[in-house]
């Protein structure tokens, strides 16, 4: 089975549903209010456990009760959660208002996500062991550049996923094997818009880049070779939230199982499909064998 080790976020994804977002000073009444387990790091590590990888997750949740149940929820779909630490006050949030023309309005409050600075006893150990490493950016840059560096030093393949994009620390894209911004991202980091000129440009930094495309597909592009296109199912997307991270999660454990990198990002392209058609980002995340269902 595929070793993965996440190290990133986990957060408490706090969602009113209502007609039209307020203003300033207003007030209105919602339709709805759901607390959802969220967080890039602690999707990808569901994603990737429920799509037949081995994972553990490092990262911290707060001392709360969201704490508790993002922990929960990471070991209920089996994912490792012996190196999640808990620190001292809350959890990480995401505050976020969804208007009925599916527009957004987050704020994110970091919590306990903002401590991870480093690398805990222990932590190196396990990433040492992992077929891939897989990486986001909501957790303090410093946390992510020790991370990516531990796993260069082992040989393991790190997986950067560029959101929310940022500058960088010099030297995280150095240490990172296969980077998958989606296009907006891969707009911001490289400068141009299109996503093939883009992904030109981000390879001379990276070896690999996937750039994905919501219901276009995936762009796949490496050093050298001819860039490789695959469509996305067609399907009726209900919530797009936690795509990417589905992607992620599901691509990790195809490449690591050895897969050639053209039947790994079908595969994932169906993992993301199905979430799509489902609420709710972990929530929504299929098992091996729906994926194996759609993929054939
Ligand atoms: P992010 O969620 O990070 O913004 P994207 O929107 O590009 O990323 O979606 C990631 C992947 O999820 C896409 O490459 C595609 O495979 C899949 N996906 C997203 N939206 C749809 C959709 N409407 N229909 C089918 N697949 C989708």
């Amino acid at each position: 089975m595929t070793q993965i080790v996440v190290f990133g976020s986990a957060n408490m994804d706090l969602v009113a549903y209502v007609a039209k977002a307020p203003q300033r000073g207003e007030t209105v009444t919602g339709r709805e209010f759901r607390a959802l387990p969220g967080g890039k790091g602690a999707n990808q590590a569901v994603a990737a456990a429920r799509a037949g990888g081995t994972v553990s997750m490092i990262g911290a949740v707060g001392a709360d009760a969201y704490g508790t149940q993002l922990r929960a929820t990471l070991e209920h779909s089996g994912v490792d959660t012996d190196l999640l630490r808990t620190a001292e006050g809350p959890s990480g949030i995401a505050h976020i208002v969804v208007d009925d023309e599916g527009g957004n309005a987050i704020v994110v409050i970091p919590g306990a996500n903002g401590t991870v600075t480093s690398l805990a006893p222990g932590d190196e150990a396990v990433m040492a062991l992992a077929d891939l490493l897989l990486l986001q950016l909501e957790i303090p840059l410093e946390g992510v550049l020790a991370a990516a560096e531990a796993a260069r030093r082992h040989g393991v393949r790190t997986v950067l996923t560029l959101s929310p994009v940022q500058p960088l620390p010099s030297g995280l894209l150095a240490a990172t094997d296969l980077l998958v911004p989606n296009e907006h991202e891969a707009a911001a980091l490289a400068g141009v818009t299109d996503p093939y000129e883009a992904a030109d440009a981000l390879l001379e930094q990276v070896p690999e880049v996937v750039v994905t495309l919501g219901s276009s597909g995936c762009l796949y592009a490496s050093r050298g070779a001819d860039k490789i296109t695959v469509p996305a199912p067609h399907v009726t997307a209900v919530d797009s939230t936690g795509a990417g991270d589905e992607f992620v999660g599901s691509l990790a454990v195809a490449l690591g199982e050895g897969r050639p990198m053209p039947e790994a990002l079908a595969w994932a392209s169906s993992a993301a499909a199905l979430s799509v058609q489902r609420l709710g980002a972990s929530a929504a995340m299929p098992c091996r064998g729906e994926i194996d269902e759609l993929a054939v």
